[in-house]
Order: structure tokens, then C-alpha cells, then sequence
């Protein structure tokens, strides 16, 4: 990550690129759904990205992998890229704007962090967040209950 002007309060001006994750690390479905099968349905070959750096040092050991390998291939790749030194995490989102003057966005997150950057690239997801279920009788249900990325 370069980041010109290092810290000035909690505002972080970045000059080329930064990531930033709700999460505690790289992953995304992946590093929230840990419930027991969780996995692919589509093969390796097609669920994998087609960089050299991703495919010439890893190879699947199953079809269909579950979520700990999966974990393992974006761990795999976050190193492999770089992407640790670019990460801040446990930072969501809650607002961004275009500031037309500047022409450039200004980000803020949660932890109060305040980002500029020229560019955004939005890649938040559709399936990483929590789908607790309600139901009547919940609190005397003896069953186990599995809430996907929870
Ligand atoms: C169990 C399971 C199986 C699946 N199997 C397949 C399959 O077989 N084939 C297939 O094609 N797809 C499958 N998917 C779909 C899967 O979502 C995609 O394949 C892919 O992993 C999505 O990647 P992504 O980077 O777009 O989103 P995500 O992996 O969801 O990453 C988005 C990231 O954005 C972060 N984020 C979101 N909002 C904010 C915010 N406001 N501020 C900061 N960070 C934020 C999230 O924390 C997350 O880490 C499956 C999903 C699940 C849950």
C-alpha cells in the first residue's frame, strides 16, 4: 500500500492503491462461511483465477473443495500478489462519496478511517452476509442450527 501522507489524524490519503475489508482477513464468502460442507459446486478448473501466480504453485486436491481449502487458495494468492501490504482490515464501509471539486471519492468506515483515493472499485459481495433465521419455538429447539456466513 502506499500511502503518501502516512496518517494524519484517522485520514489516510492514498495515492495508488488500498483495500478495504469488513473482515478480519482476505477470504471473502470464504472466510465467513466455516459451517461444516461448505463448498463449491463448480470445479476447480473453472473456480480458480487464471493469473500464472494463482494456478503454477497450487494445485487443488479435490474436484469440488470445501471451505478450508478454498481458505488455503486465498491465503495462497493474498500472499502470492502482495495483497497483505495493500489489506486494512475490520474496516466496513459506511459511506463513500464523489467529491466533485477534488474529483476523487472520500471513504469513511465504521473505525472512523477516512480514506481519498482517485478511484473505487466496489467488489462488497452478494453472499457474505449473515442470514440469521427466526422462527417461532427457536429458543426451545434442541436441534443444531446452522446460519450461513455467521
Ligand atoms: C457456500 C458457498 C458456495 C459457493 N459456491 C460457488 C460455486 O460453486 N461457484 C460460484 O461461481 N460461486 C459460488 N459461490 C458464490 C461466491 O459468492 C462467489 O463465487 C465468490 O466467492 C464471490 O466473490 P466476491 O469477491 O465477488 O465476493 P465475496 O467473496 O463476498 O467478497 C466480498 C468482500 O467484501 C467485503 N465487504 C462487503 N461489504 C463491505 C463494506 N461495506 N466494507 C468493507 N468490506 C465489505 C466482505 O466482507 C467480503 O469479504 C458460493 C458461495 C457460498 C457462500
Amino acid at each position: 500500500m502506499l500511502i503518501q501522507n502516512g496518517f494524519k489524524g484517522s485520514e489516510i490519503v492514498v495515492d495508488v492503491i488500498m483495500l478495504i475489508e469488513a473482515g478480519s482477513d482476505f477470504g471473502g464468502v470464504w472466510h465467513f462461511n466455516k459451517y461444516p460442507q461448505a463448498r463449491v459446486d463448480s470445479e476447480t478448473p473453472l473456480y480458480q483465477l487464471s493469473l500464472p501466480q494463482a494456478w503454477r504453485f497450487f494445485t487443488f486436491k479435490e474436484r469440488f473443495p470445501g471451505h478450508v481449502e478454498l481458505q488455503e487458495y486465498l491465503t495462497h494468492m493474498a500472499n502470492a500478489l502482495d495483497l497483505r501490504t495493500t489489506g486494512i482490515f475490520n474496516s466496513r464501509v459506511i459511506d463513500a462519496k464523489f467529491d466533485s471539486d477534488t474529483k476523487g471519492w472520500v471513504i469513511q468506515t465504521e473505525n472512523s478511517l477516512v480514506a481519498k483515493s482517485q478511484y473505487v472499485v466496489f467488489a462488497t459481495g452478494t453472499t457474505n452476509k449473515p442470514y440469521i433465521l427466526d422462527f417461532p419455538g427457536k429458543e426451545s429447539f434442541c436441534g443444531s442450527i446452522i446460519d450461513p456466513a455467521a
